[in-house]
């Protein structure tokens, strides 16, 4: 299989007229510097320098900001630049993110014929009440409709979603699932909605306007939204934003940050697999056999599973196998 890389540059907000009410983009990208075309190629031949040889795929991924909303003649730079790895093979396609009010025809065409094979838009939410209490500046149908530009292009269409937004629920966030399934969505990722200073959310929670979800409240509903997104195919990007020193530090006011907040997500979900398994031996010992790959989250995120089944049995041990894959496990009398 292919190894897939990004080699990512972070577009601060320099382009969004827009204030939504969770955003501060420099906090967030942990960056204030808006990239040149110089900086663009430093960072593009510095990756390209360290990968190691071996087939691989690489995508040169604009990240942050609204890309499509920056000024033509920046986005043709930017753009222009990459041309040459293409044309050499270096880079195999370049992945965007942006809004989903800023998409049109004529511009995926554009985009398409300067190499974009991915379009990622920041749907956040497809609940109208959500998105406006959330100061988004666009409603759902305008995500439904750049959803379908992009899709009728022939791009991969990425939507994400954010949980414990202004005015939303699980319920809320669900429907958001559903609509980014049936939009056509190939990709998505799951962000909490977190507290970051100098944002108009800082000010509604200091008012007591704005309750962010509980660390434990978001680490359930992004296993659900998970899990669904899974069974319908769906590749998870990312769940919970990339650590940052801001985000470690200062600029975090409050909500649901963890770095390793992922991990607690595949944890939690193990958790709830075991929790529905009716099939438990009736033996003081048991082993679970997993995946190679599953077999630390099936442990759980510092061994919460096992201790989950330590509440019952004297001896619980974990033990991969090769011949199991995906959330596949057997379950077996330990004998010691
Ligand atoms: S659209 Fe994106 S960059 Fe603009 S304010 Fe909202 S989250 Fe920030």
């Amino acid at each position: 299989m292919l190894r897939h890389y990004n080699i990512p540059v972070f577009l601060p907000e320099l382009a969004c007229p827009h204030r939504c009410v969770f955003c501060n983009q420099t906090s967030i990208s942990g960056m204030q510097h808006i990239p040149t075309t110089d900086d663009l190629r430093t960072i593009v031949e510095s990756h390209l320098s360290s990968f190691k040889p071996g087939e691989k795929s690489i995508e040169l991924a604009f990240f942050g900001g609204n890309f499509t909303g920056l000024p033509e003649k920046m986005q043709l730079e930017y753009l222009q630049e990459a041309q040459p790895w293409l044309a050499s093979g270096k880079i195999q396609g370049i992945r965007l993110s942006t809004r989903p009010d800023y998409i049109s025809h004529t511009q995926v065409r554009k985009l398409k014929a300067m190499g974009v094979t991915h379009i990622e838009l920041g749907a956040q939410s497809t609940d109208d009440e959500v998105l406006q209490k959330s100061g988004r500046g666009h409603n759902r149908e305008a995500i439904e409709k750049a959803s379908a530009i992009i899709r009728e292009a022939g791009l991969v269409l990425g939507l994400q979603m954010m949980i414990g937004l202004p005015g939303d629920s699980l319920e809320k966030s669900l429907k958001t699932a559903t609509d980014i399934i049936r939009w056509g969505a190939e990709e998505t990722r799951i962000y909490p909605c977190l507290v970051v200073r100098d944002t108009v959310l800082e000010t509604l929670y200091k008012k007591q306007n704005y309750q962010p979800l509980s660390l434990s409240e978001a680490i359930e509903q992004a296993a659900i939204i998970y899990t669904k997104f899974e069974t319908a195919g769906l590749k998870v990007l990312r769940i919970g934003l990339h650590a940052s020193d801001d985000l470690n530090g200062s600029a975090l006011i409050a909500g649901p940050y963890h770095p390793n907040f992922a991990e607690m997500v595949f944890s939690k979900i193990w958790l709830q697999q075991f929790e529905a398994f009716k099939h438990w031996p009736e033996t003081p010992n048991i082993l679970i056999q997993c995946a190679p790959s599953h077999l630390n989250h099936a442990v759980g995120y510092k061994a919460l599973n096992k201790k989950w089944l330590l509440q019952r049995y004297i001896k619980v041990r974990f033990m991969a196998d090769s011949s199991l894959s995906g959330r596949q496990f057997k379950v077996q009398k330990l004998l010691l």
